[in-house]
């Protein structure tokens, strides 16, 4: 298991810091990326498939390529040594989860205590999927069935903060510039850390978990979130308190660079599409 989906998702759902919390798998687990890879390579065949079907064959064709998929991430992820020691420690926790999937390659798995919360994660993520429904209806490129991220609402964005334990101010800027001044608030949290000048950070607190850009560099809810986590961990051992830091200390990097890391990320993408065909 890595150590920032211990200390950053187990620890503070099961210390009640957060409702929830998630990670996703394959990508967080140890040989994750191997994993996705070896899941591409044996689906080969079927995406070559789906790629020269004709208009008729087309969908039959697709339904095959995601059945294959998901047999194989359940042989492959699911059953893994890796996503046992999850559930092991869900088990020991009393940490309860829900696997979610977002792609038939891609799950995202959610740890919460009350099951009040597993309620409101069911109807958000029946909610995702509609949403995912549509916006694979609008594609018109087949090329890129399986490999595009259907863009969230901002009603699925907000509810998904306020159970992951973000401040409202946070959620509520996020929403704003992302969905009503069409501004990406990644690249504005990215400008307020670079604003600070290269490798000088200097409030990493308000970094207090991955994925999460805070409305300003020292947003005070956002900072005490952190800071509370910290000091709980230290004062639970000390060792833990020096792993959360290092968890604030990259996210904050990857926060700042947070372009640079995206245009890596659609790059490996496009290449996936141009050697599938
Ligand atoms: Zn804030």
């Amino acid at each position: 298991m890595l150590e920032h989906v211990k200390v950053e998702d187990y620890l503070t759902v099961a210390l009640k810091l957060r409702p929830s919390s998630f990670f996703t798998i394959p990508a967080e687990l140890p040989k994750g990326q191997q994993m996705g890879a070896k899941i591409d390579e044996l689906c080969a065949k079927e995406y070559q498939a789906v790629i020269h079907a004709s208009q008729k064959e087309k969908f039959s064709a697709i339904n095959k390529l995601r059945e294959k998929i998901q047999n194989l991430f359940e042989t492959i992820v699911v059953r893994s040594t890796e996503y046992q020691a999850h559930q092991n420690w869900s088990k020991k926790l009393h940490i309860r989860t829900l696997k979610a999937k977002v792609r038939p390659s891609v799950h995202e798995i959610y740890l919460f205590l009350d099951p009040k919360i597993e309620k409101k994660l069911k109807k958000l993520m029946e909610l995702r999927s509609l949403e995912i429904k549509k916006s694979l209806a609008s594609v018109s490129n087949i090329q890129n069935l399986g490999l595009i991220y259907a863009e969230p609402s901002s009603e699925f964005v907000m509810l998904l903060g306020e159970l992951l334990g973000y401040p409202i101010c946070c959620i509520n800027k996020y929403v704003r510039e992302r969905f009503r001044e069409r501004k990406s608030p990644e690249i504005r949290a990215s400008q307020q850390l670079k604003a600070q000048g290269k490798g000088k950070i200097r409030n990493f607190h308000a970094y207090f978990t991955r994925n999460f850009f805070p409305c300003e560099s020292f947003c005070v809810n956002a900072t005490n979130m952190g800071k509370h986590i910290h000091n709980l961990m230290n004062e639970i051992n000390p060792r833990l308190g020096d792993v959360y830091f290092s968890c604030l200390k990259a996210n904050a990097t990857t926060v700042e660079q947070y372009p640079l890391l995206m245009k890596q990320f659609r790059e490996k993408l496009e290449n996936k599409t141009l050697k599938m065909g």
